[in-house]
């Protein structure tokens, strides 16, 4: 088992791609505090986890993430009850497709305060928490690198994730703690699943690997970023799009 022993959080694990990652984890013999945007949706996502697991070394928190000290202080629980923090996931994100003219203020806050100060709060407790050999990893978008052609806040909150997560890289690097993004592309979360065959179908014929991607291609990314295999990978923004942005 790729992180036996070694104790992670995720942010946005209640579902979709945090949910994936969580189990993944799991299953890679880690410890695991997700965090929910409330009590009761971290409690239910911890309640499955536990139906098919009874002895999962699962906790669900609540920050939150716009918060800095509430951030530190939910990290630092789970660091307390597992014993040790090596892993820190800064996953949750809102994606907009506002055309600009709709854009409101409250918009452009809302998109910085979840994809980008709550990454910036989760890197900067993590950085308080980790020993060496610690890992960031980070949430990032296939957008990071051509932008979309709507929706301008969500990809401007995902360039900065990469540039966060790279500057970071050089900054706590010699302190020995690693870290990396993710990129994914159109990935099959509750909503995308949902979507009827004749909808899917196109966006699948555009994409070079002719299918979405499953949370479990993205969370199988995130375990190798988390383990030993990438003891020498930081600063790496890690695309799994199937060739889209190739
Ligand atoms: P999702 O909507 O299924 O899950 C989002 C998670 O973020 C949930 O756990 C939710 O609780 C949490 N969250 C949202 N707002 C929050 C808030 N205000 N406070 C605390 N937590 C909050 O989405 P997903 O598709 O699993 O997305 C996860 C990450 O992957 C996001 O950063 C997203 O930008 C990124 N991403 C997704 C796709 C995709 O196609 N699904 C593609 C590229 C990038």
């Amino acid at each position: 088992m790729l992180l036996q022993g070694k104790t992670a959080v995720v942010t946005g694990g209640s579902r979709g791609i945090g949910l994936a990652i969580v189990k993944r984890f799991l299953a890679e013999g880690a410890n695991v505090a997700l965090c929910g945007s409330r009590p009761e949706t971290a409690q239910k996502a911890v309640d499955a986890i536990l139906s098919e697991n009874p002895d999962a070394p699962v906790m669900g928190l609540s920050p939150d993430l716009t918060d800095e000290a509430a951030v530190e202080a939910a990290f630092a629980s789970a660091k307390e009850r597992f014993g040790g923090l090596d892993i820190v996931c800064n996953n949750a994100g809102i994606s907009q497709s506002t055309p600009l003219g709709d854009y409101t203020a409250d918009d452009f806050d809302k998109v910085i305060d979840i994809n980008i100060k709550s990454v910036l709060n989760g890197c900067q407790a993590a950085s308080r928490l980790l020993s060496a050999g610690g890992v960031i990893i980070n949430t990032s978008s296939m957008v990071s690198k051509n932008g979309q052609p709507s929706g301008v806040g969500y990809p401007m909150s995902k360039f900065a994730v990469n540039g966060i997560t790279a500057s970071l890289a050089r900054e706590l690097g010699p302190a020995g703690i690693r870290v990396n993004a993710v990129a994914p592309g159109v990935t099959a979360t509750d909503m995308v699943a949902a979507l009827p065959e004749e909808m899917i179908k196109p966006i699948a014929d555009a994409i070079p690997m002719k299918r979405v991607g499953a949370p479990e291609d993205v969370a199988n990314c995130f375990v190798f970023l988390a383990s030993d295999l990438a003891a020498y990978v930081t600063g790496e923004i890690l695309h799994v799009d199937g060739g889209m942005t190739v």
